[in-house]
Protein backbone atom coordinates (compact mmCIF):
# COMPACT_ATOMS: atom_id res chain seq x y z
CA UNK A 1 0.00 0.00 0.00
CA UNK A 2 1.39 3.05 -0.65
CA UNK A 3 1.85 5.96 1.64
CA UNK A 4 1.63 8.97 0.68
CA UNK A 5 2.33 12.47 2.26
CA UNK A 6 0.55 15.10 2.01
CA UNK A 7 1.52 18.99 4.06
CA UNK A 8 -1.09 18.51 6.20
CA UNK A 9 0.86 15.72 7.56
CA UNK A 10 3.59 17.57 7.92
CA UNK A 11 2.69 20.27 10.11
CA UNK A 12 4.31 20.35 13.37
CA UNK A 13 3.20 17.77 15.63
CA UNK A 14 1.65 19.84 18.99
CA UNK A 15 1.32 17.31 21.37
CA UNK A 16 -1.44 17.55 24.18
CA UNK A 17 0.12 20.01 25.95
CA UNK A 18 0.27 21.95 22.61
CA UNK A 19 -3.36 21.61 21.50
CA UNK A 20 -4.16 25.16 22.73
CA UNK A 21 -6.42 23.94 25.71
CA UNK A 22 -6.11 26.30 28.90
CA UNK A 23 -4.40 23.97 31.78
CA UNK A 24 -7.68 23.45 33.91
CA UNK A 25 -9.15 21.73 30.41
CA UNK A 26 -5.57 19.68 29.45
CA UNK A 27 -5.53 18.52 32.93
CA UNK A 28 -9.52 17.08 32.62
CA UNK A 29 -8.98 16.07 29.21
CA UNK A 30 -5.58 13.97 30.22
CA UNK A 31 -7.95 12.33 32.83
CA UNK A 32 -10.55 11.52 30.98
CA UNK A 33 -7.88 9.77 28.30
CA UNK A 34 -6.19 7.71 30.99
CA UNK A 35 -9.70 5.98 31.86
CA UNK A 36 -9.37 4.70 28.53
CA UNK A 37 -13.35 3.89 27.56
CA UNK A 38 -15.59 6.28 25.98
CA UNK A 39 -15.78 8.23 22.63
CA UNK A 40 -13.83 11.43 22.14
CA UNK A 41 -14.59 13.74 19.55
CA UNK A 42 -11.98 15.83 17.88
CA UNK A 43 -13.41 18.61 15.76
CA UNK A 44 -11.18 21.23 13.76
CA UNK A 45 -12.68 22.76 10.21
CA UNK A 46 -9.19 22.17 8.68
CA UNK A 47 -7.25 18.42 7.75
CA UNK A 48 -4.20 19.71 9.31
CA UNK A 49 -5.61 21.10 12.55
CA UNK A 50 -7.71 17.95 13.24
CA UNK A 51 -4.49 15.16 11.93
CA UNK A 52 -2.48 17.29 14.55
CA UNK A 53 -5.11 17.17 17.44
CA UNK A 54 -5.72 12.85 16.09
CA UNK A 55 -2.01 12.20 16.33
CA UNK A 56 -1.56 13.98 19.56
CA UNK A 57 -4.28 12.02 21.31
CA UNK A 58 -3.47 8.80 19.33
CA UNK A 59 0.19 9.05 21.02
CA UNK A 60 -0.58 9.33 24.31
CA UNK A 61 -3.30 6.46 23.80
CA UNK A 62 -0.58 4.50 22.88
CA UNK A 63 1.57 5.78 25.77
CA UNK A 64 -0.93 4.86 28.13
CA UNK A 65 -0.91 1.17 26.74
CA UNK A 66 -2.95 -1.47 24.96
CA UNK A 67 -3.62 -2.05 21.89
CA UNK A 68 -4.26 0.82 19.00
CA UNK A 69 -6.05 0.54 16.14
CA UNK A 70 -6.24 3.43 13.62
CA UNK A 71 -8.52 3.57 10.52
CA UNK A 72 -7.40 6.30 8.57
CA UNK A 73 -7.96 7.94 4.71
CA UNK A 74 -5.88 8.65 3.83
CA UNK A 75 -3.04 6.88 5.71
CA UNK A 76 -1.19 9.21 8.11
CA UNK A 77 2.44 9.29 8.55
CA UNK A 78 3.78 6.11 10.93
CA UNK A 79 2.47 6.73 14.37
CA UNK A 80 5.08 4.42 16.64
CA UNK A 81 2.82 1.91 18.24
CA UNK A 82 -0.26 2.08 16.55
CA UNK A 83 -1.48 0.06 14.27
CA UNK A 84 -2.51 2.12 10.86
CA UNK A 85 -4.56 0.80 8.33
CA UNK A 86 -6.80 2.80 5.06
CA UNK A 87 -10.03 2.43 5.39
CA UNK A 88 -12.48 0.28 6.12
CA UNK A 89 -13.68 -0.24 2.43
CA UNK A 90 -16.06 -2.95 3.35
CA UNK A 91 -17.90 -4.43 5.78
CA UNK A 92 -16.17 -7.74 5.82
CA UNK A 93 -12.99 -5.52 6.28
CA UNK A 94 -14.07 -4.04 9.31
CA UNK A 95 -15.43 -6.66 10.91
CA UNK A 96 -11.83 -8.64 10.07
CA UNK A 97 -10.21 -5.14 11.53
CA UNK A 98 -11.88 -5.38 15.08
CA UNK A 99 -11.12 -9.19 15.73
CA UNK A 100 -9.93 -8.70 18.38
CA UNK A 101 -11.50 -5.38 19.47
CA UNK A 102 -8.65 -2.96 20.00
CA UNK A 103 -8.23 -0.98 23.52
CA UNK A 104 -8.59 2.13 21.43
CA UNK A 105 -10.15 3.12 17.67
CA UNK A 106 -9.01 5.92 16.01
CA UNK A 107 -10.94 6.98 13.11
CA UNK A 108 -9.63 9.85 10.58
CA UNK A 109 -11.16 10.07 7.46
CA UNK A 110 -14.41 9.85 6.17
CA UNK A 111 -17.59 9.32 8.62
CA UNK A 112 -18.41 5.77 6.81
CA UNK A 113 -21.07 4.24 8.67
CA UNK A 114 -19.28 0.72 9.11
CA UNK A 115 -16.71 2.69 10.76
CA UNK A 116 -19.38 4.28 12.92
CA UNK A 117 -20.33 1.27 13.84
CA UNK A 118 -17.01 -0.52 14.82
CA UNK A 119 -16.64 2.90 17.19
CA UNK A 120 -19.72 1.91 18.88
CA UNK A 121 -19.05 -1.42 19.11
CA UNK A 122 -15.72 -0.51 20.95
CA UNK A 123 -17.16 1.87 23.16
CA UNK A 124 -20.21 -0.10 24.03
CA UNK A 125 -17.75 -3.25 25.02
CA UNK A 126 -15.78 -1.13 27.31
CA UNK A 127 -12.60 0.51 25.01
CA UNK A 128 -12.23 4.41 23.73
CA UNK A 129 -12.93 5.82 20.36
CA UNK A 130 -11.15 8.92 19.18
CA UNK A 131 -13.50 10.72 15.87
CA UNK A 132 -12.03 13.19 14.44
CA UNK A 133 -14.90 15.29 12.82
CA UNK A 134 -14.50 18.10 10.31
CA UNK A 135 -16.57 20.80 12.42
CA UNK A 136 -15.45 24.43 13.47
CA UNK A 137 -17.61 23.86 17.30
CA UNK A 138 -18.63 20.67 19.27
CA UNK A 139 -22.29 21.47 18.08
CA UNK A 140 -21.75 21.04 14.56
CA UNK A 141 -19.54 17.93 15.66
CA UNK A 142 -21.41 16.19 17.38
CA UNK A 143 -24.60 16.87 14.75
CA UNK A 144 -22.46 15.75 12.00
CA UNK A 145 -22.10 12.50 13.73
CA UNK A 146 -25.81 12.09 13.90
CA UNK A 147 -25.95 13.07 10.30
CA UNK A 148 -23.53 10.29 9.92
CA UNK A 149 -26.03 7.89 11.43
CA UNK A 150 -24.99 7.67 15.27
CA UNK A 151 -27.99 8.27 17.13
CA UNK A 152 -28.18 10.97 19.58
CA UNK A 153 -28.96 8.44 22.23
CA UNK A 154 -25.79 6.75 21.68
CA UNK A 155 -23.63 10.03 21.37
CA UNK A 156 -24.75 11.02 24.59
CA UNK A 157 -24.38 8.15 26.73
CA UNK A 158 -20.55 7.15 25.42
CA UNK A 159 -18.86 10.88 24.37
CA UNK A 160 -16.86 11.77 27.17
CA UNK A 161 -15.20 14.88 25.70
CA UNK A 162 -15.02 17.02 22.67
CA UNK A 163 -12.47 18.57 21.56
CA UNK A 164 -12.40 21.96 18.96
CA UNK A 165 -8.96 22.80 17.92
CA UNK A 166 -8.50 26.30 15.77
CA UNK A 167 -5.39 27.72 14.47
CA UNK A 168 -5.74 31.33 14.23
CA UNK A 169 -2.64 33.56 12.53
CA UNK A 170 -1.02 35.74 15.35
CA UNK A 171 -0.08 38.85 14.27
CA UNK A 172 3.44 40.08 14.01
CA UNK A 173 4.52 41.49 17.03
CA UNK A 174 6.47 44.09 14.95
CA UNK A 175 4.20 45.52 12.76
CA UNK A 176 0.74 45.33 14.45
CA UNK A 177 -0.78 49.00 14.35
CA UNK A 178 -4.22 49.85 16.35
CA UNK A 179 -6.86 50.34 14.10
CA UNK A 180 -10.36 50.76 14.14
CA UNK A 181 -10.53 49.17 17.86
CA UNK A 182 -8.48 46.60 17.14
CA UNK A 183 -5.05 45.68 15.41
CA UNK A 184 -3.76 45.24 12.25
CA UNK A 185 -0.61 43.88 10.76
CA UNK A 186 0.84 46.14 8.45
CA UNK A 187 4.04 43.81 7.04
CA UNK A 188 7.65 44.11 8.04
CA UNK A 189 10.72 42.59 7.03
CA UNK A 190 10.52 40.42 9.84
CA UNK A 191 7.46 38.87 8.88
CA UNK A 192 8.30 38.51 5.18
CA UNK A 193 5.39 41.62 4.88
CA UNK A 194 2.75 39.16 5.74
CA UNK A 195 1.56 40.67 8.89
CA UNK A 196 1.45 37.50 10.46
CA UNK A 197 3.64 35.26 12.18
CA UNK A 198 3.24 31.71 13.03
CA UNK A 199 -0.17 30.37 14.60
CA UNK A 200 -1.89 30.50 17.90
CA UNK A 201 -3.11 27.26 18.93
CA UNK A 202 -6.50 27.36 20.72
CA UNK A 203 -8.75 24.08 21.86
CA UNK A 204 -11.73 23.99 23.82
CA UNK A 205 -12.93 20.95 25.70
CA UNK A 206 -16.19 20.23 26.71
CA UNK A 207 -18.53 17.27 27.91
CA UNK A 208 -18.36 15.11 30.97
CA UNK A 209 -15.01 14.44 31.48
CA UNK A 210 -14.89 18.76 32.21
CA UNK A 211 -18.19 19.23 33.77
CA UNK A 212 -17.17 16.36 36.62
CA UNK A 213 -13.59 18.53 37.49
CA UNK A 214 -14.46 22.15 36.57
CA UNK A 215 -17.28 24.42 36.22
CA UNK A 216 -17.89 25.91 32.21
CA UNK A 217 -14.78 27.72 30.75
CA UNK A 218 -15.06 30.79 28.22
CA UNK A 219 -16.16 29.66 24.98
CA UNK A 220 -14.02 30.00 21.74
CA UNK A 221 -15.14 32.80 20.70
CA UNK A 222 -15.03 34.54 23.61
CA UNK A 223 -11.22 33.59 24.18
CA UNK A 224 -10.39 34.64 20.46
CA UNK A 225 -12.03 38.22 20.97
CA UNK A 226 -9.91 39.28 24.24
CA UNK A 227 -6.77 38.09 22.11
CA UNK A 228 -7.52 40.28 19.28
CA UNK A 229 -8.72 42.82 22.17
CA UNK A 230 -4.76 42.61 23.63
CA UNK A 231 -3.23 42.72 19.44
CA UNK A 232 -2.51 38.91 19.62
CA UNK A 233 -4.53 37.74 16.36
CA UNK A 234 -6.29 40.48 13.91
CA UNK A 235 -10.13 40.88 14.06
CA UNK A 236 -10.42 39.33 11.35
CA UNK A 237 -9.86 35.72 12.96
CA UNK A 238 -13.01 36.53 15.13
CA UNK A 239 -14.74 37.22 12.05
CA UNK A 240 -13.79 33.46 11.45
CA UNK A 241 -15.05 31.67 14.33
CA UNK A 242 -18.63 33.43 14.56
ZN1 LIG B 1 5.81 42.20 10.67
Amino acid sequence: MALVLDADDLAAEPGLGGLGLDLEELAAFEQALAGGRGVFVLAAPTRGERVGAYRAVLARAVRLGGSVLSLEAPLLRPLDGAVQVEGPTSSAEAVALAQPRPDWLGLCGPLERIALRLAVDTALEGGAVVLAVPAPSAATALGRLEFAGLPRTLLDALVRAVVVRREVPRLCPHCRVAHEGGWLGIGCAACGEQGTRGCLPLASLTGPALAEVSPPRPALTARVRSLAQRGEVSWDSVADFC
